[in-house]
């Protein structure tokens, strides 16, 4: 998967090939800029989707989620952002010794995998046990 910065182009991640496909996301000089300049609100931004967001970071932490996506959960925001999706999705290993994340069973983490594996691959994962995909980006 190649990443581009949809605003300004910039090659974030260059692939490992020339067929692979593209996707685009915000290099951090045009996030900081946008942030910056337009005051940009991710939450109203994320909230004008018909679906639950999560945005998360590399760990799986939840940056911010839409309503939707709150009211999926009947979580406070409060116990939402910065926490483990783990503990917000009320896993199961969330509640074993050391935590969400911390875990023997971590790394087989059907939501950290298929995470890593969209964000990797551009594509949606329907059933982590099937491996059924759709195309979210391209071009
Ligand atoms: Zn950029």
């Amino acid at each position: 998967m190649k990443n581009l910065c949809s605003f300004c182009n910039t090659v974030i991640s260059p692939g490992t090939s020339p067929d692979d496909p593209v996707s685009h996301e915000v290099c951090e000089s045009c996030y900081t800029r946008i942030m910056r300049t337009h005051r940009f609100n991710i939450r109203k931004f994320l909230d004008m989707l018909d679906a639950p967001v999560f945005l998360v970071d590399a760990d799986s932490n939840v940056l911010v989620a839409n309503t939707l996506a709150i009211a999926a959960v009947g979580k406070p925001d409060s116990l939402v952002r910065k926490n483990f999706c783990g503990n917000v999705f009320e896993c199961v290993n969330s509640y074993l010794p050391g935590g969400c994340g911390k875990t023997p069973f971590y790394p087989d983490c059907a939501i950290r995998k298929s995470v890593n594996e969209t964000y990797a691959t551009g594509k949606q994962v329907i059933s982590s046990s099937r491996r059924e995909y759709t195309t979210l980006t391209s071009s």
